[in-house]
């Protein structure tokens, strides 16, 4: 007779992975289902590594500051390494209208109680000597954020949690759920069937998809980004920079160099290149590299080593969505992470757990009912 589990969770991805670990540690029994052939092989592996609290969403700052938490201290508490780097996040400004936007933000983020602030061009210069200083006004830094690497977190969070007697099954593309009395029976390609107490949908581009099993709509507005990465050279860069002007054919672009060395790069195409094509082009390295040598003409000696493209699985309004099903209260969707689901993972996974217990607070509430499923998805992020 098959094994019931308490916790089947679609995706072994940015939010499968650490919910898996996190649901094993607190006494559940749980199954991975993925259509991949090993963790992490969705959009998680084109994530650049980027963490930060630095959000403008009140909601996200929580998150991201949780999962700051995490990060800095796996290598603490799991004693294996997934590349974390405390370089901090700097947003140089050039123009004043980002200027205005970045103080507004810093009025919430002061509220949560994120360490950020407003700097000088002079301080900049302290941090980043490198950076073209011509018609620089200053700029938002915010030192405890930081990076690490999304391939080694993914292998990390899948051995702990093999370790930990989680069941991965890959190869497996979920065709159908049916419950009967409270059990979850989810049929796979491999036609067998898996029975659970509790679903997690987090399945990335895949969520809506998913979600229609339940009758439930969760609307995603899907876009194409490509980055890169570079030879590894001595450390000089400490921070991500991030470089909210537009320009022809993109708006902002961001990069950093890894705890080996190297330098990982991402632009945001402008107009959004909606859809879910991973084919890389031959535009956007020159796009992208006119822009950073442009903004740090030091860069040029760097050789590129491999470019890709990856997805965004965006939602309506640049925030998550986070929440229990409207028709199936032991079904949670966690998705719609749009350019931050490597950084939300842990802390999307440390909620879930809560909401499996029963065991929320406050502040947990507060996070949920401002990414539900039902909000009004009419606002903005500024920082998505
Ligand atoms: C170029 C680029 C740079 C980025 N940089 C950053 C960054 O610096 N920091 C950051 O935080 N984020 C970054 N992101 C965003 C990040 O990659 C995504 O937000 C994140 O990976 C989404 O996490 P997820 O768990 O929802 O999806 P995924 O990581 O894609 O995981 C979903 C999993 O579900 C599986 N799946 C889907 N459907 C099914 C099904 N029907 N049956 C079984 N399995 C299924 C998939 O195979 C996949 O493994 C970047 C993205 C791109 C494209």
């Amino acid at each position: 007779m098959e094994t019931l589990f308490d916790v089947l969770i679609i995706g072994a991805g940015s939010i499968g992975l650490p919910t898996a670990l996190f649901c094993v540690e607190n006494g559940l029994k749980v199954a991975v289902i993925d259509k991949n052939h090993s963790a992490g092989q969705g959009d998680n592996k084109s994530a650049i590594g980027g963490i930060r609290a630095t959000h403008a969403e009140p909601a996200k700052i929580i998150l991201g500051k949780n999962s700051l938490d995490f990060f800095q201290n796996w290598e603490k508490n799991y004693k294996t390494s997934i590349g974390w780097k405390k370089g901090g996040y700097l947003y140089p400004v050039f123009e004043t209208n980002h200027e205005e936007m970045l103080k507004k933000n810093l009025i919430i983020q002061h509220q949560y109680n994120l360490n950020i602030d407003w700097i000088s061009p002079h301080d900049i210069k302290d941090i980043v000597p490198q950076i073209e200083e011509r018609n620089l006004l200053g700029g938002t830094w915010s030192p405890d954020d930081g990076s690490a690497s999304p391939i080694m977190t993914a292998q990390a969070l899948y051995l702990e949690g093999l370790k930990k007697g989680i069941k991965y099954f890959f190869n497996e593309k979920i065709e159908s759920i049916d419950k009967i009395s409270e059990i979850f029976y989810i049929k796979s390609t491999s036609k067998s069937i898996f029975k659970s107490k509790w679903i997690i949908n987090a399945a990335g581009v895949g969520i809506s998809e998913i979600a229609n099993l339940f009758n439930t709509e969760i609307k995603l507005v899907p876009d194409s980004h490509e980055a890169g990465i570079t030879e590894p050279v001595k450390t000089f860069l400490k921070p991500m920079i991030v470089d909210i002007r537009k320009d022809k054919g993109s708006s902002n672009y961001y990069f950093y160099q890894n705890h080996e060395g190297q330098i990982e790069f991402c632009i945001t195409p402008d107009p959004p290149i909606i859809g879910e094509n991973r084919d890389s082009t031959s535009e956007f390295l020159p796009m992208v590299a006119k822009r950073m040598l442009k903004l740090m003409p030091i860069l040029s000696i760097l050789r590129v080593r491999r470019v890709w493209r990856g997805i965004y699985p965006n939602s309506l309004d640049g925030s998550p969505i986070i929440g229990f099903d409207k028709n199936f209260s032991n079904v949670i969707h966690a998705g719609a992470m749009c350019g931050q689901g490597y950084m939300f993972g842990p802390a999307v996974g440390l909620l879930i757990v809560k909401m499996i217990k029963n065991e929320l607070d406050n502040k947990d509430r507060f996070v949920l009912d401002r990414l539900s499923l039902n909000r009004d998805f009419s606002s903005h992020e500024t920082l998505k």
